[in-house]
């Protein structure tokens, strides 16, 4: 179901702006709304409240932790203090982002908030931070599986990430973009789009990332923290995974073990990219990495040239993301949860078959 489909606030779409004085809407009003001006709607509320949270997905990525950071700046900026929260560490390459060390770690939140602002999450859940059912909450994602389950939810598919739409609240509150805001901007857009490569990369990204330059962001720096600061560990876990690389036609995967965490003293944040080796193969079309975790479910991260649909696959599963680049948690083990998602994997890739292209190493030949 689209988001566009559940507006069950409807009903209620006008509340924050058909009164331009007063408080916060209570959490009590309906989930949902939708409003037709997502961004005249959120900055009213930014404008009435005092103090607010703001939190993002669990294991949080390059976006997670940038539109966090320009969002609280954001509000800053406007006179408002803002509390950051995730569930988990920052990983150590978003670390030097400017103001990430106030970005505190806990599992439950509570305060005096008038609202909390989710970005990047399809549901409370997502966040894995328990107490926010509490407060009123706006929800701000970029998802394909993206849902309005909060009080205000604007969800905009096409945004190459959510620091994108943090851009635009701060272009239409007239405040000016900061080097530091520019520095966490421009982090959410290079790693969302996987270095300009995924298919939300179009022309108006490059302008974006040009105005972020313009505005401070130093392309050349942020590369350098991200791509070129890796841990010897995570390396090393690379190396375990790719000792594990299976291909079969246009689908590939890797895996693994705990054991290989433990023994190559791997943190959580080296497992990101690791897909990607899997799905630069030449003739592939989708790729798979399963992670053990410790208490033994698999955590399974999607990827996709583009032709197949990845995010659909995960929300089948009872995970989600985007079209290119999804994720999902399976029960172990390992050989179950690969045998779920090939199981999802075979069918989408065979769709496409029927209507091939031209292209290298479609076979299984281990050169290729
Ligand atoms: P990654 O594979 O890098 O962990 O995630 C790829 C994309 O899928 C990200 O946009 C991430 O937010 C989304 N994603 C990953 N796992 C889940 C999940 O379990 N649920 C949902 N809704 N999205 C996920
Ligand atoms: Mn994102």
């Amino acid at each position: 179901m689209g988001a566009a489909d559940f507006n069950p606030g409807a009903e209620n779409a006008g509340l924050p702006l058909d009164s331009p004085e007063g408080a916060v809407p209570d959490p009590s009003v309906p989930l949902g709304w939708m409003p037709e001006e997502p961004i005249a709607a959120i900055l009213d509320l930014l404008r009435r409240g005092e103090r607010f949270l703001v939190c993002s997905h669990s294991r949080p990525d390059g976006d997670a932790v940038g539109s966090m950071l320009a969002m609280g700046m954001l509000l800053e900026n406007l006179g408002k203090r803002a509390d950051l929260v995730t569930a988990d560490r920052i990983p150590s390459i978003y670390r030097a982002l400017p103001g990430a060390e106030a970005i505190r770690c806990v599992m439950r939140v509570h305060g005096p908030y008038d609202a909390a602002i989710l970005l990047e999450c399809d549901s409370l859940d997502r966040t894995r931070l328990r107490g926010l059912e509490s407060f009123y909450q706006v929800n701000i994602d970029h998802h394909a599986t993206g849902r309005a389950f909060a009080h205000l939810n604007w969800i905009d598919r096409d945004a190459t990430s959510v620091g994108e739409l943090v851009y635009r609240l701060i272009q239409a509150a007239g405040v000016k973009v900061t080097p530091a805001m520019a520095q966490c901007l421009y982090t959410t857009i290079l790693t969302d789009t996987g270095g300009f490569c995924y298919g939300a990369t179009r022309a108006s990204t490059f302008a974006l990332a040009e105005e972020l330059t313009r505005a401070g962001a130093d392309p050349v720096r942020i590369a350098q923290e991200i791509y070129f600061s890796t841990a010897m560990a995570k390396l090393l876990l690379l190396g375990a995974a790719l000792t594990n690389l299976k291909r079969e036609g246009r689908v590939a995967w890797l895996s693994i073990s705990h054991n290989d965490m433990v023994r190559t003293c791997a943190a959580e944040e080296d497992c990101e990219g690791i897909v990607n080796y899997a799905i630069s193969l030449a003739g592939v079309e989708a790729a798979a990495f399963l992670r053990e975790l410790p208490e033994g479910r698999i955590r399974v991260s999607l990827r996709s040239k583009g032709r197949v649909d990845v995010s659909s696959l995960a929300a089948r599963l009872g995970g989600g993301g985007h079209e290119n680049a999804a994720g999902v948690t399976l029960d172990g083990p390992v050989p179950r949860a690969l045998e779920e998602i090939l199981g999802q994997l075979r069918p989408a890739v065979e769709a496409i078959s029927a209507h091939p292209i031209p292209m290298n190493g479609s076979t299984c030949d281990p050169r290729t």
